[in-house]
């Protein structure tokens, strides 16, 4: 395959390469604001699970807390799933970590190497961020479904380096090639279905040995950062089956929630 040519994503590409096809139903826009703004709507007027928006170009990508997320046409892929969870099962505890493991496997399995995760949602290489993910649960009538956005730099284009505050890596430097895009998104959306049903058995108590294996900053000092708050500092101790981060400071071992809380290096 010539790795340099521009692929254009093709629905038809992506839903032969997809083992489970029926599981999704996938929308490719040209342009839109945000897939998961999009999605979101769509989720609130009944859209079912497996709904898929991915988009080429997209204008107003999202990240925590306001913050935005940056890609370019050909570079980057940039996508939605909406995935909703069993009536009388508990809001998905650690879903942006499950996320991570379930894109690290499928990174790995097209032959990335390095792939680290960065609690709580991050994808880095070298300390690099290559990926993004970001979590948007909506529950009624008891029933939690989520909205996950993923944002991936395949290739990184300088304008987007210049750009972000911190270091930014692309996929094409750590896998032998610059992959497909459509192949690409069809094994992260059989990844994702795939890691979905073992959240599903055993949530992400199941998962957090594979997000431990992968943690970026496993045993390093870190400082966590909030706003209003005074930063804490302390050494990374891991996770817990809920996803938080286990922090050991000099008063004993803190557990940080992600909400409004980022993890930084001091
Ligand atoms: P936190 O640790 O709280 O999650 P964060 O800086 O990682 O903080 P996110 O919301 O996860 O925040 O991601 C958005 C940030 O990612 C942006 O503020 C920008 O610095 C960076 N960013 C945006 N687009 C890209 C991209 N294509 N590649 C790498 N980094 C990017």
């Amino acid at each position: 395959m010539d790795t340099n040519a521009f692929e254009a994503l093709d629905s038809a590409v992506i839903a032969a390469a997809l083992r489970a096809p029926v599981r999704f139903s996938l929308a490719l826009l040209d342009n839109c604001a945000s897939t998961s703004t999009l999605l979101l709507d769509r989720a609130q007027q009944g859209a079912p699970s497996g709904s898929v928006v991915v988009c080429e170009r997209q204008t107003a990508g999202r990240g925590r807390r306001g913050r935005s997320w940056l890609s370019a046409p050909g570079d980057s892929l940039t996508f939605s799933l909406l995935w909703r969870f069993p009536e009388g099962t508990p809001p998905p505890a650690g879903l942006s970590l499950a996320v991570g493991v379930a894109v690290a496997r499928t990174l790995e399995g097209m032959g990335a190497a390095g792939v680290r995760l960065k609690w709580p949602n991050d994808i880095l290489v070298d300390g690099a961020k290559l990926g993004g993910i970001l979590i948007e649960t909506l529950s009624s009538g008891g029933r939690h479904a989520a909205v996950i956005g993923i944002g991936l730099n395949v290739r990184l284009p300088r304008e987007i380096a210049a750009a972000v505050d911190a270091p930014a890596g692309a996929l094409e430097a750590v896998m032998p090639f610059a992959p497909s895009r459509n192949l690409l998104l069809a094994g992260l959306l059989d990844g994702l279905a795939a890691m979905l049903d073992e959240f599903a058995r055993s949530g992400f108590a199941g998962l957090i040995e594979e997000w431990l294996a992968r943690n970026a900053h496993a045993g390093q000092p870190v400082r966590l950062i909030a706003e209003g708050a005074a930063p804490v500092e302390g050494r990374c101790a891991g996770v817990d089956a809920d996803g938080a981060l286990l922090l050991k400071t000099e008063t004993g071992l803190r557990r940080i929630v992600s909400g409004e809380v980022s993890l930084r290096q001091p």
